[in-house]
């Protein structure tokens, strides 16, 4: 067994040793609070970027590139991973979470623009992702240089993730759904690891944000105004 795995389990010692009592309320059912849709990339820490270590608070999904998107014989759903808590536990907040450099809209945008190919099962989840980014892609700027292409993507992908969460009728109307960047490169203005949040029900443009939720006006931003 190679260590690190060992390093895990030791790590998982020490959490076992301070969660005794934090599943007492929580061991038999759960009804978080917030689903959260992260990038998988092991850099987004979901539940410490909260800051949360509580049980039962958070429904964490994870996948390439935060889709909330699945494909069936009928047409593109909601994904049940995040569909399940706003279904069967009473959740009412989404949050979609991008973040900066992420390698799944990089490589979705190396396909659209290089056609690049991916083994099988990548190419699944960027076929999910790219007829969502190439509107995106066509409407970059021709100054921009591949990072800040990038990042600007990452925005537009956590734009079309919430507006299909929106469009869906299996979100009912009350859930509210929020899109948000998870910075860890410093580009946008603040610290390394900060969440700024781009997206409201749909809403993206930054001054009617900050007036709409004047609560969090500091923690929104956005880079790219397309
Ligand atoms: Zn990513």
């Amino acid at each position: 067994m190679r260590q690190e795995f060992i390093d895990l389990l030791e790590g998982n010692r020490a959490h076992a040793e301070v969660s005794q009592s934090a599943f007492d309320d929580v061991q038999d059912a759960q009804r978080p609070a917030v689903v959260t849709v992260c990038c998988s990339d092991s850099r987004v820490l979901q539940d410490a970027m909260w800051g949360n270590d509580e049980p039962g608070r958070i429904f964490t999904c994870g996948n390439i590139g935060n889709r909330v998107v699945q494909r069936t014989e009928s047409g593109p759903v909601v994904s049940g991973d995040v569909l399940y808590p706003v279904e069967h536990t009473g959740t009412e907040t989404v949050v979609v979470v991008g973040h900066t450099g992420c390698g799944a809209v990089t490589a979705t945008y190396d396909e659209l623009t290089d056609g690049l190919s991916e083994p099988a099962g990548i190419a699944y989840c960027l076929d999910l992702l790219s007829p969502r980014l190439e509107s995106g892609v066509e409407r970059l700027p021709d100054d921009v240089d591949r990072a800040d292409a990038i990042n600007r993507l990452v925005e537009y992908n956590v734009d079309r993730q919430v507006e299909f969460l929106e469009e869906s009728d299996d979100v009912p109307g009350a859930v509210d759904v929020v899109g948000a960047v998870y910075d860890f490169q410093d580009v946008y203005d603040g610290r390394r690891g900060e969440v700024h949040v781009i997206n409201v029900n749909g809403e993206t443009d930054t001054d009617a944000l900050r007036e709409a939720h004047p609560g969090i006006a500091s923690r929104i931003d956005r880079r790219w105004e397309y």
